[in-house]
């Protein structure tokens, strides 16, 4: 190619001189220095280009250079022996190129050197003043192109998102094209357009003695949005940069202070800037398929996810208030909450409690984190509706889809009920298999029961003191939590307490051996008193980590021994997955699989449906024949067609994402992590639980466990403060409950664990 390239340079220029590769992306680019040491580019650029767009760009470049201002900024186009352009040659790989020659413009690279505010400030100024003359042209060649690298087209590079083998990469630019086809692409389509170099990029980018003084490669040209110009110089220079957004205030202050920015191009800005760096994760996973000898293909790689990954942590509204604060514009102005609270509680029971001393007004979310409506940015510890994360995209769609197509009912067949049925009780042992569908937990623990008796034909059920099993009316009645608490009722007739297995507080503790089988005696003796009375049992039901109980681990044994005892009784075993499920302990999908137990039946909700109401009953052959007595069972949304595409699509995000791994993994990280706590920290009473289901319980005295109920409650307030979003229970509301989405990454175990330690110390 080098020999090519000089004879090119000697036959149609008349320039001898020693030729050098240079890297390019699509281009191939040589340095020809001749005998007096003049320097040129010669590009080699791909026959498939159309000759218009070629021509087009030349025009530009001229007109750009018309500009006495901007003269220097850009190279020269030389012309051959016969004064083309442009020669059309073909390599000897058959490849058909155009070839260009430009004059060598001298200057660091913006990627060389070191990015002050000021050359940040004149970079901006630098796009500003090319973007204001390029307002005065127009060209049909430009104006017809469809670039993938164009913003505007960023739906485009859809079809690379398969080629991102990190999952936890293709989860977060997955979550910004969402975000970009509903939310941008309709705005975007509103406002200014003209042609625009769009590819500022730090290595087309010349900088001397602080300044910028020019820009190379008109390769990306477009008629595009004007403010792409802007994000797409700043997603490059916002990477590796420990605040990112204070970067890129700089560039568009610049940029604003030459050609004015309206205030519509900055609310989408935070978007754009993130779209350009999808564009670019995208084309370098499918490049490094396609080519992988080419190291400049992916050149920006790292830094580009470095930065994404920075950038989702930035709450968009607190990036929109930035940049129009850096124009002059009004920032977004939040409501007042007291008078929110005030409307809401015209219509809004004052029983439905609220998190936090300070509300929080959530506005948006993205995977792990929640954005407030004041520029906040919370990671979300515990989430476990949002299972494998809030809005997630492959869910989203899999909804948004459905929707569209069909929505009906169980009284007719349809693919989805029998497909997400059979992946469903796929992940359950024998003999659990078959289903009903619901919409809450509350109904499936209502459902659960009505099995229960039907199929015993008895009516006392035993539950576990302080479990939580729903707000319908059975559902209350065999909570315990509820109905021994604030407002309860008391204890139902048929309701019967097993006293909860908790290690830590109570009789047999966690080095006892034997706690288990202690503890299930309990439950024996109970069942015995119940039926002293004459009275039979139908079923037990308890959570397999009990969650509302304060996340109390079962002793080893436990539940294999009460439920034998419960199955010598003649009742059912039903186990209350909604909190625990669908691979949220990490060793296992379910958890009663960690007790080495087959229940009768299970009760599933929350993470089902990734905050779609969904929820289910899982039972067996057995019992399900028992309840078809004539009795029909309908429900209006059970197992309709969306909340199967949703379900399957959460079942397949969890297989794909490989999320029961993750939570494993960082479930062990930080019981170790925060075990170790324990022994600078006294208050930390006891840290227990399972994958990311972990619970921390703090006390006054290790001694006599008098809770800590509101050292908690301020630590609780203090976390929420750093951003970082957790729940209290248990009885004496002194035990942390820790359950995020199961896509929370180790950085977020990190922070959540050095904001951790710092409110502990100020406790
Ligand atoms: N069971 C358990 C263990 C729960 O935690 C809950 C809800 N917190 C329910 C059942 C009831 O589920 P839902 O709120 O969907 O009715």
């Amino acid at each position: 190619m080098i020999e090519q390239a000089s004879k090119i340079a000697l036959d149609h220029y008349g320039i001898r001189g020693q030729v050098k590769s240079l890297v390019g992306y699509d281009d191939l680019n040589f340095l020809v220095v001749d005998s007096e040491e003049r320097k040129y580019v010669m590009k080699f650029i791909s026959g498939e280009n159309p000759l218009e767009l070629l021509l087009a760009q030349d025009k530009v470049l001229e007109y750009l250079k018309d500009d006495k201002s901007l003269e220097e900024a850009f190279p020269t186009l030389l012309k051959t022996k016969d004064l083309n352009t442009f020669k059309r040659i073909q390599t000897s790989d058959g490849r058909q190129y155009y070839v260009r020659l430009f004059s060598y413009m001298e200057g660091e690279f913006l990627a060389n050197v070191k990015h002050t505010n000021d050359l940040l400030f004149d970079l901006g100024q630098f796009l500003a003043h090319m973007d204001k003359r390029l307002l005065g042209i127009n060209l049909p060649a430009i104006e017809v192109r469809r670039l993938e690298w164009d913003l505007q087209y960023l739906m485009d590079s859809a079809k690379y998102l398969p080629y991102i083998e990190e999952i936890s990469k293709r989860r977060i630019v997955g979550y910004y094209f969402l975000q970009f086809k509903e939310w941008i692409e309709p705005k975007i389509k509103h406002l200014r357009k003209s042609i625009v170099h769009s590819d500022a990029n730090d290595w087309n980018v010349l900088v001397k003695d602080g300044k910028v003084t020019g820009i190379l490669d008109f390769g990306d040209i477009a008629h595009s949005q004007i403010i792409n110009e802007l994000a797409i110089a700043i997603a490059y220079v916002a990477m590796n940069k420990d605040n990112p957004l204070a970067a890129a205030c700089e560039v568009t202050k610049g940029y604003h202070s030459i050609f004015p920015l309206e205030a519509e191009e900055l609310d989408v800005l935070y978007y754009l800037i993130a779209s350009r760096l999808c564009i670019s994760i995208c084309k370098s996973a499918y490049s490094k398929t396609i080519h992988p000898e080419n190291k400049y293909l992916i050149i920006s790689e790292k830094s580009a996810w470095d930065l994404l990954e920075k950038w989702i942590e930035i709450n968009p509204i607190s990036a929109e208030n930035a940049f129009k604060e850096t124009c002059d514009f009004k920032p977004r102005q939040p409501i007042d909450h007291s008078e929110f609270l005030e409307r809401r509680f015209e219509h809004i029971s004052t029983s439905l409690s609220i998190h936090y001393d300070h509300p929080v007004k959530m506005e948006k979310a993205a995977l792990q984190y929640m954005y407030d409506d004041r520029g906040n940015t919370f990671l979300d510890c515990v989430n476990n509706i949002c299972h494998v994360g809030h809005c997630h995209p492959k869910v989203v769609e899999a909804g948004q889809k459905q929707m569209a197509l069909l929505n009906t009912n169980t009284r007719y067949l349809y693919d989805s009920l029998n497909d997400y049925a059979e992946k469903l009780c796929a992940t359950f042992p024998e003999p659990l298999n078959k289903v009903f569908f619901v919409n809450s937990g509350s109904a499936a623990s209502d459902l659960a029961i009505r099995l229960a008796k039907t199929y015993t034909g008895c009516d006392e059920i035993i539950v576990v003191d302080h479990g939580y099993h729903g707000q319908t009316q059975t559902a209350i009645e065999i909570s315990p939590y509820k109905f021994l608490g604030k407002g309860g009722k008391g204890k139902a007739a048929h309701t019967h307490i097993a006293p909860i297995p908790d290690t830590y507080r109570r009789l047999y503790k966690t080095d006892d051996p034997r706690a288990g089988e202690k503890y299930a005696e309990e439950v024996g003796s109970l069942m015995d008193e119940v039926k002293a009375h004459g009275k039979e049992i139908a079923a037990f039901i308890c959570e397999p980590i009990i969650g509302c109980g304060g996340q109390v681990v079962l002793p080893p044994s436990y539940l294999e021994n009460v439920y034998s005892l419960v199955r010598k009784h003649g009742g059912v075993c039903i186990v209350d997955e909604v909190q625990t499920g669908f691979g949220r302990v990490g060793s296992h999908f379910w958890a009663f699989e960690r007790e080495d137990v087959v229940p009768d039946i299970v009760i599933l909700g929350k993470p089902m449906g990734n905050g779609h109401p969904l929820a289910a009953v899982v039972t067996t052959n057995e019992i399900c024949q028992s309840f078809e007595n004539g009795m029909e069972f309908f429900s209006s949304f059970g197992g309709n067609p969306v909340s199967c595409a949703i379900g399957m699509a959460v079942l397949e995000v969890i297989e794909e994402e490989h999320l029961q791994e993750n939570a494993s993994k960082l479930g062990n990280y930080l019981m170790y992590e925060l075990t170790k706590l324990k022994e600078p920290y006294r208050i930390i009473g006891d840290v227990r639980g399972a994958g990311l289901f972990l619970g921390i319980e703090l006390v006054k005295d290790r001694g006599t466990l008098e809770p800590a109920t509101e050292e908690v409650d301020r630590l609780i307030n203090g976390m929420r403060r750093k951003g970082i979003l957790l729940s209290t229970d248990g009885p004496f509301k002194n035990v942390i409950k820790f359950k995020p989405p199961l896509c929370f990454s180790m950085r977020n175990a990190e922070q959540f664990l050095y904001e951790f330690e710092n409110s502990l110390k100020t406790l």
